[in-house]
Parts: structure tokens; C-alpha cells; sequence
């Protein structure tokens, strides 16, 4: 399996509150991954520089363009609990 930064618990629909994920019924660390790991909506739907980890950072693939709204291929999901 290939490794993604946005594929762990933390960006996963399954994540429920105490990081209880639901799937398994077990506590989890926001550093786990499973083959049931589901996206959050919220980053599946609009991924963008305004919920990229990547913005205004110096790991941005394009720092001189990045903007809300703008997307490049090196979007990375942000460790959101929302
Ligand atoms: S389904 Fe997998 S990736 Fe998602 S919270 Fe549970 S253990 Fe983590
Ligand atoms: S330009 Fe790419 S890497 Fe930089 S913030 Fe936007 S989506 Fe992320």
C-alpha cells in the first residue's frame, strides 16, 4: 500500500469523539491508517490552498500562487477535527 499523508485517522470520516473510531470500536492515534479509512466529506469535496496543510508553509508546491480556492496536485489535508 502506498503511502498518503491525508490517510490517517485524524482525516477520517470514521473518526468519532475520544478518538474512538467507529469501524473498530477501539481507540485510535491520529497517526493509524486502516484499509476502511474513509475521507472526511469536507476534504473530499473542495480540497483547496484554504484547507491545505501545505499553505503559507514552506512545504507549498506553490508559494508565490497559493490562494484560497486555487488547488495543485500536492493538496494535503489539514489535521482537522471537523
Ligand atoms: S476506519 Fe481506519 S482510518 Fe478510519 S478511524 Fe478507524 S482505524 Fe482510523
Ligand atoms: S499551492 Fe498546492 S501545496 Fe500550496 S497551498 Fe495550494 S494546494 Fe497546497
Amino acid at each position: 500500500m502506498s503511502i498518503r499523508i491525508g490517510n490517517s485517522c485524524i482525516n477520517c470520516e470514521n473518526l468519532s469523539t475520544n478518538k474512538l473510531c467507529k469501524v473498530h470500536g477501539v481507540k485510535v492515534a491520529t497517526n493509524y491508517t486502516c484499509d476502511s479509512f474513509n475521507m472526511k466529506a469536507a476534504l473530499k469535496n473542495d480540497p483547496n490552498c484554504g484547507n491545505c496543510a501545505r499553505y503559507e508553509t514552506t512545504t507549498c508546491a506553490n508559494p508565490q500562487k497559493a490562494t484560497p480556492g486555487m488547488l495543485c496536485s500536492h493538496w494535503a489535508p489539514q489535521n482537522a477535527q471537523a
